[in-house]
């Protein structure tokens, strides 16, 4: 095997790596993974690190999971690719029949990419010729929510509203209207959410742009229950059941980007589920092949589907597509995937887990830095602050988070955060003695960065 330091001069000569500050990376020893075991992650050291946040939130049932190697294994002995451009293929079509068995109903028809930006990117392009073709041109504009993440591609982008990333491109992104996030522990527009009475003002604040907009609104772009890559900000229980609700009454179309809470996360398979919600586009990657390969999948229903058919030469087609969207080796992973949920029982056994969680986390409420904890089945955040009175922030420029999950590599723990908000998003097959490993660490870490004892 190539010795380790080989290894990190190639990654510090050749490798670009994603939201990061490469001066500051090439200046450091890295860790490289070697290979990876259940909720663990080895380096070529041969040390453990459990996978905290599932490789990015993307790993469902462990790393190398024998049921899905092999369903790997077996696929790339038939066949590795082949395009859905004028070819139908066995497994784009088994994987496409057991989505609409099981997202919600009403969804009824899957178009396949590879990312979570592109299933978004589809989902608006899809939105803005479905209004198009319907006899309602001026309908083009979108509602995106402050701190929503959809991804990095520009259309993505456009719809997201993390200004830290998002700012940078503003001149190449086209304006949409922009609607208040869910942040009740920083709520702009109410005391009394801040105190925790949320009467929802931000969606009386919603309702007012739809009536405002509406006539030239094509849709809206949510995260439903949880913004993600804004800090693991959790909506008050009803919010998307109502913001469907508006979205009915004022005829705009409900895109439900599900790339990080769809799959089981939030105890349910997916989000909007919980709410009794059909939205009118959803968009599904992340966890999709249980976090082996990058696969994407826009659904939609038949009205919009529908809106597509015509003569050829009305140029309704919806001209859009990528290489290898639908590939075969991504589809047999995801169909493996979906066939352990069911094997093993997946969503019920997530129960007893989700508690445990809930009271580690709870354990550290009083903790003098955390200032809020925000959970949705195995999904948390916990937002540390410089007070807790006050709630004000630890300053973005003394990373807070970055030094407690760097500490918590010594607790054999691999963490990523979003800004001062720690992230806990382990593969849902974590166990029980795992969750005490992580929340342990989690601890530890929090109390040597902040120096305070919970
Ligand atoms: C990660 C994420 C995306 C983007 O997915 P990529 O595969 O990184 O392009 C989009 N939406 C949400 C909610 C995400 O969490």
């Amino acid at each position: 095997m190539i010795d380790k330091e080989t290894l990190q001069d190639f990654d510090r000569k050749y490798v670009w790596h994603p939201f990061t500050q490469m001066k500051e990376w090439e200046a450091d020893s890295q860790i490289v993974i070697t290979r990876g075991e259940g909720s663990w992650l080895i380096d070529c050291d041969g040390n453990r690190y459990l996978d905290g946040v599932g490789s990015v939130w993307t790993n469902v049932h462990g790393h190398c999971h024998p049921f899905i190697n092999a369903a790997i294994k077996s696929q790339v002995d038939r066949l590795e690719h082949s395009t859905l451009l004028g070819l139908a293929s066995e497994k784009s079509a088994l994987l496409a029949k057991r989505l609409i068995d099981i997202v919600p109903k009403g969804l009824t028809k899957v178009f396949y990419s590879d990312n979570g930006s592109t299933a978004v990117e589809i989902g608006i392009k899809m939105a803005f010729q479905y209004w198009l073709q319907t006899g309602r041109p001026e309908k083009s504009r979108f509602i995106s929510f402050k701190n929503a993440y959809h991804g990095d591609t520009i259309g993505a982008v456009s719809v997201g509203g993390i200004d830290i990333f998002h700012e940078v491109f503003r001149p190449l992104l086209f304006p949409t209207i922009q609607a208040p996030s869910t942040y009740c522990y920083r709520c702009e527009l109410s005391p009394e959410c801040n105190s925790g009475r949320c009467e929802m003002e931000c969606l009386a604040q919603l309702e007012r742009l739809m009536e405002l907009h509406c006539h030239e609104t094509a849709a809206l772009v949510i995260e439903p229950l949880v913004q993600g890559a804004g800090g693991m900000i959790v909506q008050p229980e009803g919010f998307v059941r109502r913001v469907r609700e508006l979205c009915d009454r004022f005829d705009i179309l409900m895109i439900a980007d599900e790339v990080a809470v769809g799959f089981g996360r939030t105890g349910s398979m997916f989000a909007c589920e919980r709410e009794s919600v059909t939205p009118d586009i959803m968009a599904l990657s992340k966890g999709i092949t249980a976090g082996y390969l990058p696969l994407a999948a826009t659904l939609t229903t038949q009205k919009i589907y529908d809106a597509f058919l015509g003569e050829y030469a009305e140029l309704k087609t919806f001209f859009h597509g990528h290489t290898f969207t639908g590939n075969p080796i991504a589809c047999a992973s995801a169909l493996a995937s979906l066939e352990l949920f069911e094997r093993d029982d997946l969503l019920n056994c997530l129960k007893p887990k989700i508690k445990q969680l809930q009271t580690r986390l709870e354990s550290l409420r009083e903790h003098p830095h955390v200032g809020d904890i925000r959970q949705l089945g195995m999904i948390a955040g916990i937002e540390l602050v410089k007070n807790r009175e006050s709630r004000e922030p630890f300053d973005w420029t003394e990373r807070i988070g970055v030094a407690v999950c760097r500490e918590a590599q010594k607790h054999g723990l691999f963490l990523r955060p979003l800004g001062n908000v720690i992230v806990i998003f382990p593969p849902l097959s974590i166990s029980s003695d795992e969750i005490d490993y992580l929340m342990d660490g989690v601890e530890k870490s929090i109390i040597s960065i902040t120096g305070e004892a919970v």
